[in-house]
């Protein structure tokens, strides 16, 4: 996110530094799983997240090279009455915030993906869905970031902040100190430890969110798969492979990064996959990996000044922020550069001195 805030700072004329301590986009926007979707978001963000999946649709024209960003329709299911419940719940808030989402009978659902368990009892259907491959977002942004005149420094671990009287000096290890007007925060979910070097104290979990792909197969599906709990993400790519997510929790930490797969995780997630395809039943699963993602308080994100510090801004933490993220990154360039943005930002004063995530006692399941 902290990328496209700067690509569209540096082509809106500003002059424009990005620090990251490992090479671009490696972090989560470089190791999630690329599903580009209405059904998973929260509800909120689903104006946000149409206008994020139209820009990778189009990268090729805003960022130069694509990420290998497909279009193709999404699948919510049920299967059970619990599940059915949900469903038609998670659709209507979904549908009153604008996706185009439609429910389906178990028949038009198995038209829609014939691999489809038929144990199904209703489906939630939309034609904008798809996916990308993560993994190449950084090497396209560098390049645009570059073109765009911007100064893109990897490899550079910031170690502070201090406020001057004409901006910010940032602090680099190895002693380096860059001069700013103004600064982005856009750690992820070092969040919490960058808004700390300002003295601002917002909450940020962490999640360690596991993957798991398989070997290259013959195709068993043709759309992205969810279920209406949110456990289970689902799609294969051109070379076969199926990308399984959900959530399922791993270990690790924001020092440690992700560290550990647990195996029952791994188990529960995959034999949902099964049930969800059957055909996935004789495939092997080839590769697992973890990532962090950031959560605040009321799961919805830092997007905005940091309050108090005038001159310093924020973006993070939001949910399917892969998705949307492009959208979230062009909205703060545009208030920072004095726009008047297209959309509303989440302004992260509301989180001061709150609960972190996980410790409310809100929602079981959130819409
Ligand atoms: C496993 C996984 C699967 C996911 N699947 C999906 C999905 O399918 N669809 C979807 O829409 N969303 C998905 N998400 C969510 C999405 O990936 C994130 O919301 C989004 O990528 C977050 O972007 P970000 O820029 O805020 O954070 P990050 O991409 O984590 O970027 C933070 C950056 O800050 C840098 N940094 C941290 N500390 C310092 C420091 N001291 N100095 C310099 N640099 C620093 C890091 O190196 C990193 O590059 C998934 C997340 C995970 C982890």
């Amino acid at each position: 996110m902290g990328s496209t805030a700067a690509l569209f700072l540096a082509r809106g004329g500003m002059s424009t530094a990005l620090i990251d301590r490992g090479p671009l986009c490696r972090e989560a926007s470089g190791v999630n799983a690329g599903t580009l979707t209405l059904h998973m978001t929260r509800a909120a963000l689903i104006p946000y997240a149409i206008r994020g999946w139209e820009m990778w649709q189009a990268a090729e024209d805003w960022l130069g090279r694509g990420v290998a960003a497909r279009a193709v329709e999404g699948l919510s299911l049920a299967f059970t009455e619990a599940e059915e419940d949900l469903l038609v719940q998670r659709a209507r808030v979904r549908q009153a915030e604008g996706a185009p989402i439609e429910l389906v009978d178990p028949v038009r659902a198995r038209e829609i993906e014939p691999g489809l368990n038929p144990a199904v009892r209703r489906a939630a259907w939309c034609r904008i869905d798809g996916f990308a491959s993560a993994y190449l977002t950084g090497r396209a942004y560098r390049h645009a970031l570059v073109d765009a005149g911007a100064d893109v420094r990897e490899g550079a671990t910031v170690k502070g902040i201090d406020r001057t009287g004409r901006g910010f000096t940032v602090r680099m290890e190895g002693g380096e100190t860059l001069a700013a007007r103004r600064v982005v925060l856009a750690g992820g979910v070092w969040l919490e430890r960058m808004l700390g070097w300002l003295g601002v104290h917002i909450p940020v979990k962490c999640l360690v969110n596991q993957l798991v792909v398989t070997e290259r197969i013959e195709p068993v599906m043709r759309t992205v798969l969810s279920i209406a709990n949110g456990l289970l993400s689902l799609k294969q790519f051109d070379n076969g492979t199926v990308l399984i997510g959900g959530g399922w929790q791993g270990i690790g930490d924001p020092d440690m990064g992700g560290r550990e797969a647990i195996p029952e995780n791994l188990v529960g997630n995959i034999r949902l996959a099964c049930h969800v395809i059957p055909a996935l039943r004789a495939t092997r699963m080839a590769r697992v990996w973890l990532g962090l993602e950031a959560e605040t308080a009321d799961a919805l994100p830092l997007l905005g000044d940091v309050p108090g510090v005038p001159g310093a801004y924020v973006i993070g933490s939001v949910h399917s922020g892969y998705t949307s993220g492009p959208w979230m990154g062009r909205l703060l360039a545009q208030h920072i550069l004095g726009a008047a943005p297209e959309m509303g930002l989440f302004d992260p004063a509301r989180l001061l001195d709150q609960t972190p995530a996980g410790q409310e006692t809100g929602e079981a399941i959130p819409l």
